[in-house]
């Protein structure tokens, strides 16, 4: 008991000198020791579950992405029900929509209210199966992913048949259905997906499980590092603008051939 050990001494002297109940000292240090053990827990699982830095539902901009709805979102992080049931989440959109983020975010939310969540590339996890599976692991390998209430398969779209040749994906699919959640993000929505999956049959059946029960997002909105990007170019042109027109016309000319936003522009363009 840490937190125990490291109080007893201030928390002693403080009740001798305002004479609390033997019962108020205990309950006192039993609280505290609880709550730092519950904290310590969650950095534990924090650290396990390997999600991007900072990405968090407050640092996430929902007025950039019109579909998707933060009080649904909001509401699947508060509440457990589909967790209980295994029930999956789905995230499509174009690079820089934000999926990322946004599965990032809502692990970390889950996290906070004791859940336990491991995020990964998908083809990295689906390297990690196949090396169990030449090991005649893969059941065991896919078991100890059990004590994850979430996980999230990210950019499932970049896993390519070679790679998936022995189904080690559509078993973990099938392993957790109806009983443990996934979350997937792709670019491609399912029409895509006969390249992830050795056949037809397999895809369709991957599919099925996934969607059974589902919330999907769809995440089609432009980059979001392309318009702050092109956001940042925007105003940059206009601060050199403003400094042109107070500028004596030779500099006018400096300024001009650096062309800076131009170039920030026409690389965003391309
Ligand atoms: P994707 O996984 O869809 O390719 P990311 O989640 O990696 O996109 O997003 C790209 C970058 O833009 C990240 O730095 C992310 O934090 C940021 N970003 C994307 N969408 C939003 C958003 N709606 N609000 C805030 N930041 C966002
Ligand atoms: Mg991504």
């Amino acid at each position: 008991m840490p937190t125990v050990a490291r109080l007893w001494p201030e928390f002693c002297t403080r009740a001798d000198k305002e004479g609390w109940p033997a019962e108020r000292l205990l309950a006192a240090l039993c609280e505290l020791e609880l709550s730092e053990r519950e904290q310590r827990r969650i950095q534990r699982h924090l650290a396990a579950a390997r999600l991007p830095q900072g990405k968090t539902l407050d640092a996430f901009d929902f007025l950039a992405v019109p579909t998707l709805s933060q009080a649904r979102v909001r509401a699947l992080v508060e509440g457990d029900s589909w967790l209980q049931a295994g029930h999956n989440l789905l995230a499509f959109g174009p690079p820089g929509s934000g999926k990322t983020h946004l599965a990032g975010a809502i692990g970390y939310e889950l996290i906070q209210r004791g859940y336990r969540v491991l995020m990964a590339r998908t083809s990295d996890l689906v390297q990690r199966l196949q090396v169990a599976r030449q090991d005649l692991a893969l059941t065991q390998e896919i078991a100890k992913l059990d004590k994850f209430d979430l996980l999230i398969l990210d950019d499932l779209s970049y896993v390519r048949k070679d790679q998936a040749e022995t189904s080690a994906l559509f078993e973990l699919i099938s392993a957790r259905y109806e009983r443990r959640s996934i979350m997937i993000t792709a670019n491609q929505p399912f029409s895509g997906w006969d390249a992830i999956f050795p056949d037809r049959a397999m895809t369709i059946a991957a599919i099925d499980r996934l969607v059974h029960h589902a919330t999907i997002f769809e995440m089609n909105v432009e980059s979001y590092r392309r318009r702050a990007a092109y956001a940042a170019a925007t105003s940059l042109s206009d601060i050199e603008d403003d400094r042109d027109k107070q500028q004596p016309e030779k500099e006018i000319a400096t300024a001009k051939d650096n062309s800076r936003p131009a170039t920030l522009s026409s690389e965003i363009e391309t």
